[in-house]
């Protein structure tokens, strides 16, 4: 979109933040989760955004693998429910994108985190559970379909 002042304006960027993840879905495109990457310093989360907001983007979608995973496997070292609330105080709408594992996790361990998200996107390859393990490689239906529940439990427009 071309802003009054003829610059371009961007609204909405994508932000992959995982660099590792439990699974090893067949299909999945993300180098991330087969060689692990560099673990999320907060002085990157807090210099990206820093640009996100200077830039005026007010919708930012979490995703790329498993966002929940920005410093390896351990949750509890995950800088994403900070990075929620950062974000959310800078009034940035935010969407997550997951096989369930990410919103299963901050619904159970970090509901005020929760709760900022604006909409969740959960992977589901299949209605059968079955035909979506098989695709997958990897047991993840079960988890899609408990964060479908905590999505309407808490009111967050959601899609599979
Ligand atoms: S759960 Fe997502 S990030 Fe993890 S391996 Fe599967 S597709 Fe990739």
């Amino acid at each position: 979109m071309m802003s009054t002042n003829g610059h371009m304006s961007i609204l909405n960027a994508g932000w992959t933040l995982g660099n590792d993840c439990p699974y090893r879905c067949r299909h999945c495109y993300s180098i991330m989760v087969r060689t692990k990457g560099r673990n999320l310093h907060i002085n990157d989360a807090n210099r990206i955004i820093m640009q996100l907001t200077d830039y005026g983007i007010s919708v930012v979608n979490l995703g790329g693998n498993e966002p929940l995973f920005t410093n390896g496997l351990n949750p509890r070292d995950s800088l994403l429910p900070y990075i929620l609330r950062e974000l959310h105080s800078r009034q940035v709408t935010i969407g997550v994108t997951t096989a369930g594992i990410t919103a299963n996790y901050l619904f159970e361990n970090e509901p005020e985190a929760f709760r900022v998200i604006n909409d969740i996107d959960v992977s589901l390859d299949s209605p059968f559970p079955e035909e979506h393990e098989v695709n997958r490689g990897a047991p993840l239906f079960g988890q899609g379909l408990k964060a479908l529940g905590a999505c309407q439990d808490v009111g967050i427009p959601h899609r599979s």
